[in-house]
């Protein structure tokens, strides 16, 4: 073995021991708990984190609980989250598992990884935190270190960039004690080695460290240019009837799918939005929707696109409830809204509909 990679080893190991923050998965490190704990922390952040997975594990302590759940109470516990197609797939993947199983997760990486949801990240992570098993973890923490230890070329968002970094990452892994060695490489990028500004003074790798070396930290992780991040201009309306507003819901695979939201879509070019919200309502429920009164305007970032979302008041005025795109439909009070799991764009303004 190379003495570099010994060193790097031996100097996290040692780092982590000293300086790992506490969290609650890491006091119980159970496949279950590290699996729900990793399905979170993909795309969100360890603070954000931490109610939620709380809150999670007293509700479904063990996956069979979890399976037995209706998915709208795991989207709800969801809700806020975002990507909530992890929820999806997480809840899907624990009905595998108490089915195709006898409800223990599969602890071989081919079985685990063709769960819903499962790709090479969570699977190495959970195997080798859970199960001591020699698979290097590759995220986004994980490539900055990398790329700035070896000065590695690959751009992070380049479609070749997880095998790449993967196997630089599987050539440093520490077989004795894999996710150990996982979680400080992870803890490293997370607390040290950040994006703008690392503190390469306090850093235990400092001296094996390439891109510090040439003093071009910040030349590392290399990036392809993004490509601008459209936005799409929506309109919805909270239709009123009797004391009670309408909502549907999403089908159920996509984006944001099983969320229930308040109906409307997209405004063409040709009209205003007070013509989109009415037109969207009557195609998506086929009820007609007039005297509209304008809320708000919110603003909310997807991966790939953004939103504008113009959100009006308006009365129900003739028709019957037949969906076209949206899988069920309800008449609810305004204070049983918080029954529902909605999406966050809606969540903006939900405060504002008692007004
Ligand atoms: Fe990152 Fe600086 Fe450490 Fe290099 S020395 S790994 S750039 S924190």
């Amino acid at each position: 073995m190379s003495q570099k990679i010994k060193t790097v080893q031996t100097a996290l190991m040692t780092w982590y021991r000293d300086n790992c923050r506490q969290l609650p998965w890491r006091r119980d490190t159970s496949f279950y708990r590290v699996w729900v704990s990793e399905v979170m922390l993909q795309q969100t952040v360890v603070k954000t984190v931490i109610p939620y997975y709380l809150k999670f594990m007293e509700t479904w302590p063990d996956l069979s609980d979890l399976a037995a759940a209706d998915l709208e109470t795991v989207l709800k516990a969801w809700e806020g989250l975002g990507y909530y197609a992890r929820a999806r797939n997480l809840h899907k993947a624990a009905g595998i598992v108490v089915r195709d199983f006898h409800g223990i997760i599969p602890d071989n990486y081919k079985d685990f990884k063709n769960l819903p949801g499962v790709g090479d990240y969570i699977a190495s992570a959970v195997l080798s935190i859970a199960g001591a098993q020699p698979h290097a973890v590759v995220d986004g923490n994980v490539k900055r270190v990398l790329a700035r230890l070896f000065c590695e070329d690959t751009p992070v968002n380049h479609s070749g960039a997880h095998k790449a970094y993967k196997s630089i990452a599987e050539t440093l892994l520490y077989e004795k004690d894999p996710g150990t060695y996982n979680q400080a490489v992870m803890e490293l990028g997370a607390l040290v080695c950040t994006p703008k500004t690392p503190d390469c003074a306090s850093c235990p790798l400092v001296r094996e460290c390439c891109a510090f070396e040439k003093q071009a930290t910040a030349l590392f992780p290399r990036r392809m240019e993004r490509k601008k991040v459209p936005t799409v201009h929506i309109a919805a309306g909270i239709v009123k009837k009797n004391g009670k507003v309408l909502i549907t819901r999403r089908k159920l695979d996509g984006l944001l799918g099983g969320l229930w939201e308040f109906p409307g879509g997209k405004v063409e070019p040709h009209e205003s939005a007070e013509q989109a919200c009415i037109r969207e309502i009557r195609e998506e429920t086929g009820i007609q929707a007039g005297n509209l009164q304008f809320l708000t305007t919110v603003f909310h970032a997807y991966t790939h696109f953004k939103i504008e979302m113009d959100v009006f008041f308006c009365d129900y005025i003739s028709g019957r409830v037949i969906l076209n795109g949206p899988i069920d439909h309800k008449w609810v009070r305004v204070d049983q809204l918080s029954q529902f799991p909605f999406p966050r764009a809606n969540l903006k303004f939900m405060g504002l509909i008692n007004k």
